[in-house]
C-alpha cells in the first residue's frame, strides 16, 4: 500500500505548481497524470498580464496574485536549477489617436496601473506598424509552461512521486479520514486537477464549467527578433529559439482539441493588423480551458466528502493565478484558512 499525504491528479500547470507547494511544506504527494495528458496545460502561451486591456485596470486582484505567481516561479527556477520563466513586458499597439488618449489618461490616473504612462514609440517600423505607440504593461512575463510541466514531472518522478496512468473515479472509495484508490494508494486528500477532464468524475458535475477552446501557432519571422511581449488582440510570444508563439483564439462550448481553420484565420487576422514582415506557421495545437461563468478558479472540498478537493476552473489565466490559489488552498487545508468567496467552490451550492 502507497502511503501520501495527498494524491493529486492531473499535472497541468494547476498540478504542477500544487505539488511543488505541497512539498514546500513537507507533504508527501503522489501526483497521477495520464499516458495521454490534454493539452491546455501544454499549449498555453503562458503569459500573464495584470492588466484587462478591454476595461484598462488592474484585473481581479492582480496587486496581489502578479507578484506572489512571479515570486513562486523565480524560487522554482532557484530551487531545482531550471529554466521557463520570461518576467519581460508586454508592449501593446495602440490601434488608432483614441486608444493612445485613454491609455495615457488613464494610466497617469491609476498609479496603481501595472503601466507605463509614456507611450514608446515603435523601435520596428520596418516589421510592425504601430503609429499611434506602444503602451508598456509591466510586473507581465511568461512561462514556459510545457518546461515547467516537464522539469516538475522529472523531479516527482526522481522522487518516486509520479504515476503515469489515467485516474479511474470507480477505483476510488471515500471516507471521512482518508481516500483509498484502487486498495493500492491510501491519502489523506485526493486533490482534482484535472481541467476539462473534470466532467468526467461525475462528483463535481454541480460546478458548470465552461469549455473553451484555444488555438496558438509556432511562428517563424525571419527579419523579427525581440525580447519583449507585443499585443493587439492576441499575443506575440518570443521564444528561446528565436521562433514567436502567436494566439489565441476562444470558441466557447467546444470541448475537443482539434484544429481550426477558422481559428488560425482569425489568428492570423489579428496578427496582419500590426506585423508587416513576412511569416511562416511553423506548428500549430489547440487546447480547452476550463473556465467558470463569473471567471473565477474554483477550489474547496465536496460538500459531502470532505476528503475530495478541487482545484480548477484557472480560465485563460493559470500561469498567474495557480499560485496564488494554490496558496490558498493549501492554506485551507493544513492550517483551516477559510477561502476566499470568489474561489471557494461554496458559491455553485444552492
Ligand atoms: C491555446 C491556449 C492558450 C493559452 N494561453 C494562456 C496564456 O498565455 N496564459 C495563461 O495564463 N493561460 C493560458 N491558457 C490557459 C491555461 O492553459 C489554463 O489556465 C491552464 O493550463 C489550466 O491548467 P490546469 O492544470 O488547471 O488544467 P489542464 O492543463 O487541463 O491540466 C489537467 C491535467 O489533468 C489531466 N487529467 C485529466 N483527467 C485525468 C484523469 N482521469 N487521469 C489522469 N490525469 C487526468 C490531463 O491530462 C491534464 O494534464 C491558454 C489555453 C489555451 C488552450
Amino acid at each position: 500500500m502507497i502511503e501520501t499525504d495527498y494524491l493529486l491528479i492531473g499535472q497541468g500547470i494547476s498540478g504542477s505548481v500544487l505539488a511543488h507547494q505541497l512539498r514546500a511544506m513537507g507533504k508527501r504527494v503522489l501526483v497521477m497524470e495520464s499516458p495521454t495528458p490534454a493539452s491546455c496545460s501544454r499549449v498555453a502561451a503562458g503569459v500573464y498580464n495584470p492588466i484587462s486591456f478591454r476595461r484598462m485596470n488592474n484585473t481581479w486582484r492582480a496587486e496581489e496574485i502578479g507578484p506572489f505567481a512571479i515570486d513562486f516561479y523565480n524560487q522554482q527556477e532557484q530551487q531545482y536549477k531550471i529554466a521557463f520563466h520570461d518576467n519581460i513586458p508586454i508592449h501593446k499597439v495602440l490601434a488608432d489617436a483614441s486608444e493612445r488618449r485613454i491609455w495615457e489618461t488613464t494610466v497617469s490616473e491609476r498609479p496603481a496601473l501595472f503601466a507605463e504612462a509614456a507611450i514608446r514609440e515603435n523601435p520596428f517600423p520596418e516589421q510592425i506598424a504601430a503609429p499611434h505607440g506602444l503602451g508598456v504593461v509591466t510586473a507581465a512575463g511568461r512561462i514556459d509552461a510545457a518546461a515547467f510541466i516537464q522539469q516538475t514531472r522529472e523531479i516527482l518522478v526522481r522522487d518516486n512521486q509520479f504515476l503515469e496512468e489515467v485516474f479511474e473515479v470507480e477505483r476510488m472509495m471515500l471516507s471521512d479520514d482518508f481516500v483509498l484508490y484502487d486498495r493500492r494508494i491510501r491519502a489523506q486528500y485526493i486533490i482534482s486537477c484535472t481541467g476539462m477532464g473534470v466532467l468526467e468524475e461525475g462528483y463535481f458535475s454541480f460546478v458548470p464549467f465552461i469549455p473553451v477552446r484555444g488555438q496558438v501557432l509556432t511562428l517563424d519571422i525571419p527579419n523579427f527578433k525581440t525580447d519583449v511581449i507585443l499585443s493587439r488582440g492576441i499575443y506575440l510570444v518570443p521564444l528561446a529559439d528565436g521562433k514567436f508563439l502567436c494566439g489565441s483564439n476562444y470558441d466557447r462550448d467546444v470541448n475537443n482539441e482539434a484544429l481550426s481553420d477558422a481559428a488560425q484565420t482569425e489568428i492570423l487576422d489579428k496578427l496582419k493588423k500590426f506585423l508587416t514582415t513576412p511569416f511562416s506557421i511553423v506548428s500549430e495545437r489547440a487546447g480547452v480551458r476550463p473556465t467558470t461563468r463569473d471567471r473565477r478558479p474554483v477550489l474547496g472540498c465536496h460538500p459531502h466528502h470532505p476528503r475530495l478537493v478541487i482545484f480548477n476552473g484557472m480560465g485563460s489565466k493559470g500561469a498567474m493565478l495557480a499560485p496564488w490559489c494554490g496558496q490558498q488552498l493549501v492554506n485551507h487545508l493544513e492550517q483551516q484558512a477559510p477561502l476566499d468567496r470568489e474561489i471557494d467552490i461554496k458559491r455553485f451550492l444552492k
